[in-house]
């Protein structure tokens, strides 16, 4: 059955508002995604109805909170292909779940002279983690450029890969250029040279979704605001064999079997990994999310993203002095682009008087500014919400920004 995307759009009642007097037209979903409905009021009914602390209360509600956040666990497991809901740890968001890697992992098995493999096109979450480590453990950071057009030089993998080689950490798809490297053969050949690989899904599991298993991935990230869900909520994934050899990122309660000052010894998985009170309620607002989603043909709804991305480069193409950086086939719906002779700020700023909101700047991805010498972008990135006719309000804001900051 054919998706009236317009309808879908009334779902998302922050999609009906008005800034500066004009429609909203929201291009900033790569940053985070508006949430529908139900995600608010199961989210709200939660803080009005049914709240208590979960895994530790035997009284009704931390019952029932604590069901519900185990049922949001096994849907997310589900949802990514998990082989057990062991291997699925809630943290606060996909930093988050890169940082408990990156100190659980190398407390494990990274030391003075290891090397750990990353790209030039990540976002800073999965860059500056792992200098932090490779510094404190006298480790190496190494990484896989990419060319002009954005594609990853994965051709340069086999190179950089020796028997110091600890960890791999890539992305499933660029925030900046909109490429989604071919993971499958990277993961291979890593696993071939007996190098386990991290996943950065944040922009990857929105944009086409994974399967853990499938690609084999040893690790996986994500965060729920970026996925219809709420914020200060995302996911670790992780190959049971690895976290159960890891020591646990942060002590305190829920995190543990037994205490005392002698010994302390620590709770199975995924427990171990999810010290305090975690944000339970954000975690059962993620499963409603990816329940909502789960509600309609998928596949459906990133057709229609792929449609409006390619409507949106033909028509963004046509721009005098409009450089689109990334232009790799099959990218997901993120288009970041520059001009000749103005600064994207300039131009963010005309356009979020005429109510359309994209980011301006490095989307936490400097490295890729310094690889085409440029300082910002704007980045439009779409959702399935979107409307071909708010592409064509954009272009018509550009072209307006344009003309204003030429004269
Ligand atoms: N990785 C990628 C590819 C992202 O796009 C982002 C956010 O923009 C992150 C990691 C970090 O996500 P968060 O700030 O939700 O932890």
């Amino acid at each position: 059955m054919d998706i009236d995307f317009r309808k879908i759009r009334e779902d998302f009642p922050i999609l009906s508002q008005k800034i500066y007097g004009k429609p909203l037209i929201y291009l900033d979903n790569g940053a985070t995604a508006q949430k529908p409905q139900c995600v608010i009021d199961k989210v709200n009914t939660l803080h009005c109805e049914m709240n208590g602390n979960i895994h530790r209360g035997i009284h009704f509600m931390s019952e029932r909170c604590t069901e519900a956040y185990e049922a949001a666990r096994s849907r997310i497991a589900d949802f990514i292909g998990a082989a057990s809901t062991r291997e699925v740890i809630f943290t606060s968001g996909a930093t988050a779940s890169i940082n408990t890697v990156a100190y659980s992992f190398a407390e494990r098995y990274l030391g003075a002279g290891d090397n750990v493999i990353t790209t030039e096109m990540e976002h800073h979450a999965n860059i500056v983690p792992w200098q932090i480590v490779c510094q404190r453990k006298g480790a190496e950071l190494r990484v896989i450029p990419f060319d002009d057009e954005g594609r990853l030089m994965t051709e340069q993998l086999e190179q950089l890969l020796d028997d110091r080689t600890r960890l791999l950490c890539i992305t499933q798809a660029s925030n900046v250029l909109g490429t989604r490297p071919d993971l499958a053969p990277v993961i291979a050949a890593a696993h071939r040279a007996g190098v386990p690989v991290l996943v950065d899904g944040c922009q990857g599991i929105v944009h086409g979704g994974v399967n853990v298993q499938e690609l084999d991935c040893d690790f996986y990230a994500f965060s729920g605001h970026k996925l219809y869900g709420p914020t200060g909520i995302g996911v670790l994934y992780g190959k049971e064999k690895y976290l159960a050899e890891m020591p646990p990122f942060m002590g305190g309660g829920d995190m543990v079997g037994t205490v005392s000052f002698q010994k302390t010894t620590y709770a199975e998985l995924p427990l171990k990994f999810e010290a305090g009170t975690t944000n339970y309620i954000g975690a059962i607002g993620l499963g409603e999310a990816i329940g909502y989603l789960q509600s309609h043909d998928i596949a459906a709804l990133l057709q229609h993203e792929a449609a409006l991305t390619r409507y949106a480069t033909e028509r963004l193409s046509a721009i005098d002095g409009l450089r689109i950086y990334g232009t790799q086939p099959h990218k997901c719906s993120i288009l970041s682009f520059g001009f000749q002779g103005v600064h994207p700020f300039d131009v963010g700023m005309i356009l979020d008087k005429l109510g359309i909101a994209v980011r301006t700047g490095t989307h936490c991805a400097e490295p890729v500014m310094t690889h085409y010498g440029i300082t910002a972008m704007v980045r439009a990135s779409m959702a399935f919400y979107n409307l071909p006719e708010e592409i064509d309000r954009l272009v018509e804001g550009i072209t307006r920004a344009l003309r204003m900051l030429r004269a």
